[in-house]
C-alpha cells in the first residue's frame, strides 16, 4: 500500500487560523499587532521570495511585519549594529535575519546579536540550548515544523530510532535535539557518514535534511517508516527518491507541501508567543 501523505499545508493552515486568533486576541487586550522585524542582506533572490512570502503570511494572521532591507556590501559590525537597535526596540516583538547572508559576513556574530526574547526562528545559541536541554524556549522554525507535523499525525517518537541525515545550526542539529527530547533514539549522518544507505536502513522515522535532489532512495525506507522531506532542490524535488520511498514508507511528507509550510507556520505561532511575552513578562 502506497504511503500517506503527511499533507504540511494543510497542518499549517490550522496552526496559522489559531495564531490569527491569537493575534486579533493580543490587539485586543495591548491596543497593537504583534509585530515581526524581517532582515535582508544582499540580493539573493530566492532570500527576497522566502521573506516576502513570510511577510504575506504574517499579514494573512493579522501580524504586522517590518521589512529592513541591507545591501550586500554590508558589513558584520553594520549589521550587528542594526539588530542591536531591533533587539532594544520595545515595538519589534520577533527578529529573522534571513539565511544565507554574504559569505564576508559572520552569520552567527549576527544572530547571536538578536535577543534571546526576539529569536522568534530559533537561531541563537540561547535557544539551541533551550532544545537540547528540553528547556521553555523558542524552536528552530523547520525542526519546530516537522515535530508539530509529526504530532500531528500521531507518530510515536518515545523508543523510536531516527535517522537524521543533515546536522546544520538551523535544521539537522536541532531537529534532533528536539527528537531526543521525545525520547528518541537518535543517529545523525552527514557528508563524512559511512554507509549511509545502511543507517537509513535501520530508520523508523527519517529526517532527510541535505539540500541534494534524491540523494536518499527508495530502497533504503525501511517498510513502514516515516520519511519527512525537509530539502528543498531547484525543479522542486526532495532529498528522497520521493516515487520510490512511497512503496514502503507509512507516511512520507510532499515536496513542496510538507515541511517548507509548517516553517513560516512555526515563526508566526512563535512572534505571537514573544508578543505575549513580553506583554505579559513571565
Ligand atoms: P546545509 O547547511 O548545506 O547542510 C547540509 C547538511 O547535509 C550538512 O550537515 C552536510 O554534512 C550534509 N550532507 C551533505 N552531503 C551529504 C551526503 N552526501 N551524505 C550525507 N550528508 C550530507 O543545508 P541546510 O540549510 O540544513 O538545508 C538542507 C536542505 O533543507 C536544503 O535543501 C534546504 O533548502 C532545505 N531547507 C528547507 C527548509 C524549509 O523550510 N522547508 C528550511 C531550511 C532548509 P556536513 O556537515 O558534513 O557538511
Amino acid at each position: 500500500m502506497p504511503a500517506q501523505i503527511m499533507d504540511g499545508t494543510a497542518v499549517a493552515e490550522s496552526l496559522l487560523d489559531a495564531t490569527a486568533a491569537g493575534a486579533l486576541d493580543f490587539e485586543a487586550r495591548a491596543g497593537r499587532s504583534p509585530r515581526l522585524a524581517t532582515v535582508l542582506v544582499g540580493d539573493d533572490p530566492a532570500s527576497h521570495t522566502y521573506v516576502r512570502m513570510k511577510r504575506t503570511r504574517c499579514a494573512r494572521v493579522g501580524i504586522e511585519s517590518r521589512s529592513i532591507e541591507l545591501p550586500a556590501h554590508t558589513t558584520t559590525a553594520e549589521l550587528v549594529a542594526e539588530i542591536n537597535v531591533l533587539s532594544d526596540d520595545p515595538t519589534v516583538d520577533g527578529i529573522l535575519l534571513q539565511h544565507p547572508v554574504p559569505a564576508h559576513v559572520d552569520e552567527r556574530a549576527a544572530f547571536e546579536a538578536i535577543s534571546p526574547a526576539k529569536d522568534v526562528d530559533g537561531v541563537t545559541m540561547h535557544s539551541f540550548a533551550a532544545m537540547s536541554f528540553a528547556e521553555r524556549g523558542f524552536h528552530s522554525c523547520t525542526p519546530g515544523g516537522i515535530l508539530r507535523l509529526l504530532d500531528a499525525y500521531e507518530v510515536d517518537l518515545a523508543g523510536a530510532h531516527a535517522v537524521v541525515v543533515g546536522r546544520s545550526p538551523i535544521l539537522g542539529k536541532p531537529v534532533g535535539m528536539l527528537l531526543l527530547g521525545r525520547d528518541a533514539t537518535l543517529t545523525y549522518c552527514h557528508s563524512r557518514t559511512t554507509d549511509l544507505a545502511g543507517q537509513v536502513r535501520q530508520a523508523d522515522i527519517v529526517i532527510a535534511a541535505v539540500g541534494k535532489p534524491e540523494l536518499i532512495r527508495g530502497d533504503w525506507i525501511k517498510p513502514g517508516a516515516v520519511v519527512i522531506d525537509a530539502g528543498y532542490n531547484p525543479g522542486n524535488v526532495g532529498d528522497v527518491d520521493h516515487t520510490g520511498a512511497s512503496e514502503r514508507a507509512r507516511l512520507i511528507t510532499p515536496v513542496p507541501g510538507g515541511v517548507g509550510p509548517m516553517t513560516i507556520a512555526v515563526l508566526l505561532e512563535q512572534t505571537l508567543q514573544a508578543a505575549e511575552a513580553s506583554h505579559h513578562p513571565a
